[in-house]
């Protein structure tokens, strides 16, 4: 063999050696992402042909969100007694909203996955008469908007949600849905550095992708500009 080709064959085991480090530099945390996102990609790219699109649907259109994406997760708690009604107030489970909502969340979402987490939804468009059968259970402004004048779920532009990492574990944001208290307070900064951080992370993403917070609650997040739609009453078909 010449000194050459050794040289060559040397130098190639070389730039081998020196590839597989680059691997190892990735944290654990890092690679279940990596992991976690090459599985959203490949479904997604599996279950794109049957994925409704937008073509020739107005954005105030009522739609239901799993038609567009199988890339959230769901525990639609107004469907069982599992919320602060005790009551199962929900037929069945499905989250309904309007298309400009969609999109919105869509949006938001792909970032999310690029943090290794995705969104979880716990309500979203919610029927008028179901406001008026809560507010018959609890006839408190403080924790149910009056049906007369509406929540903006009933408008289809509010969701209540929280984040799953892409495995479907929650993150710990301090405190169950729909918990009544200063703890649930975005202004409330007496909590734990990864509770904060959690929050942080939704509330600024979903800021940056068209929506607004309210004070007093972690979960519920309203698109901009949807208090001007009217309210909606239609009701969702369950099988
Ligand atoms: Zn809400």
């Amino acid at each position: 063999m010449s000194k050459i080709l050794i040289f060559v064959i040397f130098l190639t085991a070389f730039a081998a050696c020196k590839e597989k480090p680059r691997q190892e530099i990735l944290t654990e945390k890092e690679q279940e992402v990596d992991k976690g996102l090459d599985n959203v990609h490949q479904k997604k790219r599996e279950a794109k042909k049957n994925f409704r699109t937008f073509e020739n649907l107005a954005d105030t259109t009522f739609v239901r969100l799993a038609d567009f994406s199988d890339g959230f997760a769901f525990d639609m708690r107004y469907a069982t007694d599992n919320n602060f009604l005790k009551e199962k107030v929900y037929d069945c489970a499905e989250c309904y909203t309007r298309v400009k909502t969609v999109k919105a969340l869509l949006a938001a979402n792909e970032e999310f996955e690029k943090n290794g987490v995705k969104i979880k939804f716990y309500d979203c468009y919610r029927p008028n008469s179901v406001q008026y059968k809560m507010w018959e259970i609890v006839p408190n402004p403080q924790y149910v908007a009056n049906p007369v004048k509406g929540s903006i779920h009933n408008k289809g532009g509010a969701v209540d949600i929280t984040l799953v990492t892409l495995e479907g574990k929650e993150l710990d944001m301090g405190t169950d849905f729909d918990f009544f208290g200063k703890r649930a307070y975005h202004d409330n900064f007496d909590l734990p550095q990864e509770i904060l951080d959690n929050r942080k992370l939704l509330k600024e993403t979903m800021e940056k992708h068209g929506f607004w917070s309210m004070r007093t609650e972690w979960w519920h997040y309203n698109l901009q500009g949807a208090h001007k739609d009217p309210i909606a009453n239609f009701k969702w078909e369950c099988e």
